[in-house]
């Protein structure tokens, strides 16, 4: 009887305030729905870097590109991005907007916007971590599988048995680099996901998960030290609601770590990239912003 009411009181317990929280671990996440094979998004990731390199400014400064790679690093030896197997690369790009984007496949491009706006390295690993999160995820193709279920199939197909190029083919289904590309900007969901995968890929490289959660914050509160420039990402990444408090509640999932990771560069990257004059965003030099309607 008494272990009856034990039992009884137990269940009571847990139906109120859910499972006991040493019961919990970080999310698990992966991969959903998705018409694309893995080396399909590397093909599409490959073309499409090769547009953007021709659109957008890629700035070839040694201090800048030795700096984001070696933040890179860092967060490509995590377990999740190990495991996805994609080979992750990162460049700099004149671009005065608070943005960074990652391609299918890994290819990252970083605007020195966003260089000049963080306030430690840990916030710029987030942001690449958030980036690369959607990759692991495949957040991009995911997307473009679900938004044409009846002609995708057939057109990768064709592709595949073809010499078109990937690009050329999904451009004839509408399925491109412009504003509000199913590629590029993401569900609610999916930017839920990439913030909880990129504390685990940030704690992992030693960085504070909770500098992500921090730049966010700045970002979506005009005068904390914007000046002038929108900041782009958060409309490419919109706020899956309550950010900071989900990315905070990740970390206390996540193993005691010490997070003092500094690559000891952030200085010498700052004192370079403040003489970067980046020319004024333009339809053609910003991918994310062509019209595509
Ligand atoms: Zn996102």
């Amino acid at each position: 009887m008494r272990k009856t009411i034990l039992l009884a009181s137990a269940i009571l317990v847990v139906l109120s305030f859910g499972m006991p929280s040493f019961a919990q671990g970080p999310h698990r996440f992966q991969p959903g729905f998705n018409l694309f094979t893995k080396q399909q998004d590397v093909q599409l990731g490959e073309e499409s870097a090769a547009q953007v390199r021709k659109q957008m400014t890629v700035i070839n400064d040694p201090v800048l590109t030795a700096y984001v790679n070696r933040v890179g690093k860092r967060l490509v030896t995590s377990q999740e991005a190990t495991e996805s197997g994609f080979p992750f690369s990162f460049e700099v790009v004149a671009d005065p907007s608070i943005n960074a984007f990652a391609l299918p496949g890994g290819h990252m491009f970083i605007n020195s916007g966003l260089l000049k706006a963080v306030d430690n390295e840990a916030q710029l690993a987030g942001v690449m971590g958030h980036e690369m999160s959607h990759v692991i995820l495949r957040h991009g193709t995911n997307q473009a599988s679900k938004a044409n279920l009846i002609q995708l199939p057939a057109a990768l197909a064709e592709q595949m048995a073809g010499k078109d190029s990937m690009m050329g083919r999904l451009a004839q289904l509408g399925i491109g680099l412009g504003s509000n590309s199913v590629l590029l900007k993401f569900s609610r969901n999916a930017e839920s996901q990439a913030d909880l995968m990129g504390s685990h890929l940030m704690a992992e490289g030693g960085y504070d998960p909770m500098e992500m959660a921090h730049f966010f914050n700045k970002l979506g509160s005009p005068g904390k030290g914007m000046v002038g420039n929108v900041a782009q990402f958060m409309s490419d990444h919109p706020n899956p609601g309550n950010r900071e408090r989900a990315i905070e509640q990740e970390a206390r999932l996540l193993p005691q770590r010490a997070y003092d990771y500094q690559s000891g560069d952030f200085k010498r990257m700052k004192g370079v990239v403040a003489k970067i004059h980046e020319p004024a965003p333009k339809a053609t030099q910003q991918p994310t912003q062509q019209s595509q309607q």
